[in-house]
């Protein structure tokens, strides 16, 4: 989609810190950590938000939570992560193309909202 941030890190137009990518998903390191870890999957497909995940689609966010795993243990997060998508405004979603943060390499707060 023209003029999505993460639609144009998907076409090489700007560049990411790539940790893992196949024919449907990329993940790529956060430019602004917010803990040691910090990596975002994405489709590479344009979907807006967890908000516009529907039947046709889920298969892709199916495929992107059984590369989570893989990524967390190459990343050596034993210790566990977090798994989070920002959905709209009062979520604080700022990039409107689905992601799903992996946040881990210290104990998380236990703070959710
Ligand atoms: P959201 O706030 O929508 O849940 O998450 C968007 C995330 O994208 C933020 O954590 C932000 O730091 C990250 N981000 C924004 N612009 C860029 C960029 O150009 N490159 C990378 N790697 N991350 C970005
Ligand atoms: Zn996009």
């Amino acid at each position: 989609m023209e003029n999505c941030l993460f639609c144009k890190i998907v076409a090489g137009q700007i560049p990411s810190a790539k940790v893992y990518e196949d024919d449907q998903i990329l993940a790529f390191r956060d430019i602004a950590p917010q803990a040691p870890t910090h990596i975002l999957v994405i489709p590479k497909e344009h979907i807006g938000s967890v908000a516009e995940v529907t039947e046709e689609n889920a298969s892709l966010v199916a495929h992107i939570f059984t590369v989570i795993p893989r990524i967390a243990r190459a990343e050596g997060l034993a210790g566990g992560y977090r798994v989070v998508s920002n959905c709209g405004p009062d979520a604080g979603q700022t990039v409107p193309h689905l992601h799903f943060h992996i946040l881990g390499g210290k104990p998380l707060t236990t703070e959710m909202a």
